[in-house]
Order: C-alpha cells, then structure tokens, then sequence
C-alpha cells in the first residue's frame, strides 16, 4: 500500500484537491456531500489530503475536504497576484505550514497543485517544495496549472517567474496542464473550471491507483520516477476511455492525441520518455494491437514503460504520462509573459515619471478659478 500525500495551494490548488477528494469518495457529480464524514476512499493507497490558502473563502468553498486539512495562512483578503506578497506571507508562517505537513506523517510520495498564475499557490508552491525536500526523503511532484492567455498580463508574468522557481525548488517532476488548451470543454468560466479539474483529478487517481495495483504487467512507482527524471523535468498526462467497439489500439492512440491531453505538445516530436498504463477486461485486450501501438510509440520516444491492470467487464481506460524533452507551447506562453513584462514595467515608469498626470493638470497650470 502506498502512503501519498496531495496538497492543493491557493484557489485553483483548492479546487482541484476537492475534486480529488469527491472522487476518491467515489462520487459522481450527486455525490453526497456526507460522504465526508465517512473517511472510506475508495483507493487503497493511503491518501492525506492538505489545501493551504490566504484565502478564508477559497477554503470555506471546497465541499469534499475534511474541515481539518483546509488550513488557512492569515493575510487579509488574500494576496491579490502579488507573488512577492505571497512569498513573504510563506515565511512567516513557514513553522506552522511545516508543522501541519509534518504532522501526516511520512509518504512514498506527493503531490503539489497549484495554479501558476495566480499569488497564493504561484509562491506558496516552489517554496514549500524547497522546505519539503530539505525535510523528507520522498519524492515531490507538482501538477501546474497554466492561465487562460487573455487573463492579463500580472497573471501572464506570474506564470514565467513561478514555473522558473518550482523547476529550481529541488521539485522531481512538474506536470503541466493547460487551462488554455483545455477551454474547448465550453460552458461558462465555473463549467469549464470544474469540467478541467474533474479531468486533472481523475488522471491523477487512476495515476495512483495503477501504481498500487495487481498487474498483469507492472508499472510501479519506481517506473514513474524513472519516467518523470527523463526530459527536461516536465510531464503532461493523456487519458482516454474507450466504449465498447473501439479497437484497443485507437483507444491508445486516442489517449495521446489532443483530445486526450492536459496541455499541448505532439507526443511523438517532443515526449522523452512514457508510462501507459491499460486498465479494463481481458477480452478487450488485445495484447499484439498492444504492442504494436507501444512499439510504434517507443520507436519515436525512447523508452515506454507499460502496465495492464485486469478489471472485469470494464471497458478499456487509458493513462499515458509523457515527459517532455521540449515544450513549444510553453516556449510561447514565456514569449507573451516577456512582452507582458516589459508592458508592465513602461506602465510603471510612466506613472512613476507622471507624465499622463503632469498633462493633465499642467492644463490649468498659471490659472486661477473664475466666478
Ligand atoms: P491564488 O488563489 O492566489 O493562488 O490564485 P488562483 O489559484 O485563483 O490563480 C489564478 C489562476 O488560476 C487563473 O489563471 C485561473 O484561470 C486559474 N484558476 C482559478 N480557479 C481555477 C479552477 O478551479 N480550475 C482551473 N483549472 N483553473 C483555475
């Protein structure tokens, strides 16, 4: 049994925890909100849930997460994307936060999740990964969330500094995920909200049950660190689910197209190294059209490590986690972070040379009011 810690940072963190916790409780989007104060998962691995924010009603928002793992860093309303605000608020209380880590005990491995964008998780995250790794021996993974690109330029700018810290807070992987990407799931802003961290959420349990699972063919965790070391330390994460006449090998194929990916990238151009993981009834599958599809996807990567997980009467699932050797995509996200930067910066100096405000009231400079 595997003992693994997930923490959530900041709203996004928040949400995607509790995502994490209403369907680990094996619920639906009707799953009863008691469900709660039953701590019964459904996933045999040994899971500690722990949401930090700034923010009292981020905290008070999550439905699924026990009242005892929602810890709040006091700091007025939050720190308003101001990550240097953020940082700060994370020394202070840095004993008290390393206090509440330490007080679940010790893990074969954790999970971070944050938005990359916003204040609180942006410069709560590299931080905590830091103090995490000087303390324990276990691995730290962080699962990043990247803006929408119209969200502005203050969250554009967050986005370039915070990823740069998290890859140099000691951190064994990132896994990104793109909210840009994934915005085609339509609706309104919550819809789409929830309908990403629904998606994140069960990749990353489906993740951890096949690490903790019989198989016929094994993957197990030391297979992922193997998988999540390669590259240039970045990882996304495909899924798809098959219906009942779909041939195993496009189910696969399916799993690595765009449509089954958190963030875009083209597998066979820019993946390092994969993990597939195949879970459903043995008559499903096949294990020549198996390979076939995975030799394909080794012949363009390197190595893909494989597992099967037997469940009867279920219909193909799979999971590809792919670590990235190059991302074009982030390459552009930085591009419009830079132009965001500078914009913000000539914004700065303009005010602070009041040139638009000396303008304005040079107008009536050497005149007195009329009456
Ligand atoms: P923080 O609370 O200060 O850490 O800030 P947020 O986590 O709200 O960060 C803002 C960024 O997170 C923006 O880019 C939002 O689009 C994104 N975001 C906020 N909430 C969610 C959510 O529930 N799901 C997803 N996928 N993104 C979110």
């Amino acid at each position: 049994m595997l003992n693994i810690l997930v923490i959530g940072n900041g709203q996004c963190g928040n949400r995607i925890l509790d995502s994490i916790n209403r369907h680990a409780m094996g619920g639906g989007k009707n799953c009863n909100r008691l469900a709660k104060f039953y701590s019964k998962q459904r996933f045999k691995s040994h899971v500690e849930t722990l949401a930090f924010n700034t923010a009292v009603n981020d905290l008070k928002e999550m439905k699924f997460t026990k009242a005892r793992d929602r810890v709040h860093i006091p700091h007025l309303h939050g720190v308003g994307a101001n990550r240097n605000v953020g940082k700060q608020v994370f020394e202070e209380n840095k004993e008290m936060i390393m206090r509440q880590v330490e007080e679940r005990g010790n893990f074969d491995i954790a999970f971070v999740l944050t938005s990359a964008s916003g204040g609180t998780g942006s410069s709560f995250t590299p931080l905590l990964i830091r103090e995490m790794k000087n303390r324990y021996d276990y691995p730290v993974y962080c699962v990043v969330v990247l803006p929408f690109r119209e969200e502005g330029t203050l969250y554009l700018q967050n986005s370039a500094f915070s990823i740069r810290d998290i890859r140099q807070s000691g951190v064994d992987g990132i896994i990104l995920a793109d909210n840009q990407y994934l915005k085609n799931i339509g609706g309104s802003i919550q819809e789409a909200y929830n309908g990403i961290n629904d998606m994140i959420a069960e990749r990353l349990l489906f993740l951890l049950d096949a690490l903790d699972s019989e198989m016929m063919m094994v993957t197990d965790l030391g297979d992922f660190k193997t998988v999540m070391s390669g590259g240039a330390g970045l990882a996304t994460i495909g899924f798809f689910k098959a219906d009942k006449d779909m041939p195993i090998k496009t189910t696969i194929q399916n799993s690595l197209s765009p449509s089954g990916l958190l963030f875009s990238t083209n597998v066979y151009e820019e993946a390092s190294r994969a993990m597939i993981v195949i879970k459903g009834d043995r008559k499903y599958l096949s294990i020549d059209e198996i390979s076939t599809e995975i030799e394909k996807l080794s012949g363009a990567v390197g190595h893909v490590f494989k597992g099967i997980v037997v469940r009867d009467g279920e219909y193909p699932q799979i999971l590809s986690l792919l670590t990235l050797e190059s991302a074009h995509e982030l390459e552009k996200l930085y591009n419009v972070a830079v132009q965001a930067i500078h914009y913000e910066k000539a914004k700065k100096q303009r005010v602070e040379e009041g040139v638009e405000m000396k303008r304005t009231f040079s107008q009536i400079e050497g005149m007195e009011p009329e009456y």
